[in-house]
């Protein structure tokens, strides 16, 4: 496999290591970017167990509220899929996703 080529592989879910249905591709150059508003996190894991690419976690600090907030572990593995924004009831995470020019 070349360097730079895109790897599929089975991405798993979370902290329980369990296998997802979804299967995410892995670049050496990541796709997509996540900022997630740690003061609006509530800490649920949802987001976590949500990726199929492990990119977040649980961080190891608290916010203001006394959350342990998600973080962003893994930021080359971003597909930009927006699950985890997608699945967020506290609307805490925002996604952008990378477009190649000749996508346009
Ligand atoms: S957008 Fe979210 S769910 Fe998708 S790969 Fe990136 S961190 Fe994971
Ligand atoms: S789903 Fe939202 S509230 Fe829950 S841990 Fe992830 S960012 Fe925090």
């Amino acid at each position: 496999m070349k360097k730079d080529e895109p790897k599929v592989m089975s991405g798993k879910s979370g902290s329980r290591g369990q296998k997802s249905r979804i299967r995410c591709e892995v670049s050496t150059e990541a796709r997509g970017k996540v900022e997630i508003n740690r003061e609006l996190c509530k800490g649920c894991e949802y987001c976590v167990s949500a990726c199929p690419c492990s990119v977040l976690r649980i961080g190891d600090e608290i916010n203001r509220s006394g959350y342990f907030y998600a973080v962003v572990s893994e930021p080359l593995r971003c597909t930009g899929c927006a699950l985890c924004a997608e699945i967020c009831p506290d609307i805490a995470i925002k996604v952008w996703r990378k477009v190649n020019r000749k996508d346009k």
